[in-house]
């Protein structure tokens, strides 16, 4: 593999970038490959390597790259109006199609990427309850802000009780007031959530969490304990917000959709913009009323931002999501049980630990034969060297032109049964590599 070009720009990068990135998540070593462009399910990068992209991006980009509906709506707008005061019909119809698809939501505001829609959603819930404290899932992410940053990753050293999680700081410096604000759930232990919640409802404004699996497709809540967070929160006066920034992709129904389960309020992004920053918070009339003018003419949550609902993204993201029919969810879904049935195959024939996981249009190799139930228990995976592993994975997978991230698959709609086979071959090759370079 040529990296030539890449290693270059990396040494430009490394002179005016905090070691040479931005995004601490797509940190790799020895450096990034830098991107010329994509087509489709396949992106290329400076050197000319041509990559299937299983990544899309954290998962935005539902159409893999360069879809010709996108791209027109995009060009027309910007030859159009890019950003301006007044809002577009684009507002209107992307809120229409959010409000006719996603059963919690009957309102919707738009913001710029999932992290603002977490912020806002907190200060929906804390104005509605006028109660200020979030309790949230140890381990889970919900973005860059600093009260969801709290246990994220803590250390086992400040674990804390297992049945009454600390409030952990994320970055050094996070004041212990903000901590203070956050009461941590252990995530799947029905009675001690359940408990932590009855004994802390009168100041608990709001339960969030994402639905489906934290810790990139790690760890799966299950239904019997999101069951209780719906009983739970209803009858304690408690908000649940179910942050589907990434799993809004699990269907034309969002997640909710699948498990039944209605929140009060959900948090979106990702999917929703085509391919453009976008974050999106929806939920019943009754909550999202915080945002309507009172009547003396005043909103309990005076919601701006200069590019909050920018026609730019509102068309890249209601174009996207239209294409998103029911007929499209079914064949990605398809798709990419294809993908995991091959990869599972794949992993039993070379004897590998673990098993191949997820659901829709996501899926991850889990290479540890421990149980994954919880964060404390993905980290003593991740302790016993299954990040290590996945790394080493993620590598041997690019070098047979398969993009990945830390063992995980997104598939996008471009994705073909030749896609899926050329990934399955390189996963079999990667394997071989591997086990020739790290035998054992
Ligand atoms: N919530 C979840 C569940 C996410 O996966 C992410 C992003 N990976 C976010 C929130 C933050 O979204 P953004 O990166 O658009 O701020």
């Amino acid at each position: 593999m040529k990296i030539d070009n890449s290693s270059a720009l990396f040494e430009r990068a490394k002179a005016v970038l905090p070691s040479g990135y931005t995004r601490q998540m797509v940190v790799t070593k020895p450096h990034p490959l830098y991107v010329s462009h994509g087509e489709g399910c396949w992106i290329t990068d400076v050197d000319g390597n041509r990559l299937i992209d299983w990544v899309n991006n954290f998962s935005a980009q539902i159409h893999g790259h360069a879809k010709a509906e996108i791209v027109e709506a995009i060009t027309e707008q910007a030859s159009s109006v890019q950003s301006t005061t007044m809002p577009s019909e684009w507002e209107v119809k992307l809120a229409e199609l959010l409000v006719e698809r996603i059963p919690s939501v009957d309102k919707v505001r738009f913001m710029n990427s999932g992290t603002e829609a977490n912020i806002i959603a907190v200060k929906a819930a804390r104005a509605y309850t006028g109660k200020s404290k979030i309790a949230k899932m140890e381990g889970g992410y919900h973005g860059q802000y600093d009260l969801l940053e709290a246990s994220y990753q803590p250390m086992p050293d400040a674990w804390g009780n297992i049945g009454e999680p600390n409030s952990v700081a994320y970055h050094p410096g996070t004041p212990q007031s903000l901590l203070d604000e956050v009461v941590c759930l252990p995530l799947n232990n029905i009675d001690a959530a359940r408990a932590i919640l009855r004994s802390r409802a009168s100041e608990i404004a709001a339960v969030i969490l994402d639905p489906w699996r934290l810790q990139v497709g790690m760890v799966e809540p299950q239904q019997d304990f999101l069951e209780m967070l719906r009983e739970e929160t209803e009858k304690l006066g408690i908000i649940l917000i179910f942050d589907e920034v990434w799993c809004l992709r699990f269907g034309y129904h969002g997640y909710q959709g699948a498990t039944g389960i209605t929140p009060d309020m959900t948090t979106m992004g990702k999917i929703i913009g085509g391919g453009q920053p976008i974050g999106a918070l929806g939920g019943k009339d009754e909550f999202m009323s915080v945002f309507a003018l009172g009547e003396d003419g005043v909103p309990l949550i005076k919601h701006s931002g200069t590019f909050t609902a920018n026609p730019m993204s509102l068309a890249a993201g209601y174009t996207a999501m239209e294409l998103m029919t029911r007929d499209a969810f079914d064949a990605l879904d398809s798709t990419n049980d294809r993908l995991r049935e091959g990869l599972e195959a794949i992993r039993v024939d070379c004897e590998l630990p673990g098993v191949v996981q997820g659901s829709g249009s996501v899926s991850a190799l889990i290479m540890t034969n421990i149980p994954i139930t919880d964060y404390r228990t993905l980290a003593f995976a991740a302790a016993s060297g299954l990040l290590e592993k996945l790394g080493v994975f993620e590598k041997a997978l690019l070098q047979q032109g398969v993009m990945t991230l830390r063992g995980g698959f997104v598939g996008s709609t471009p994705m073909t049964n030749d896609d899926i086979d050329f990934t399955l071959n390189g996963y079999r090759k990667a394997i071989e590599a591997v086990d020739k370079t790290h035998p054992g």
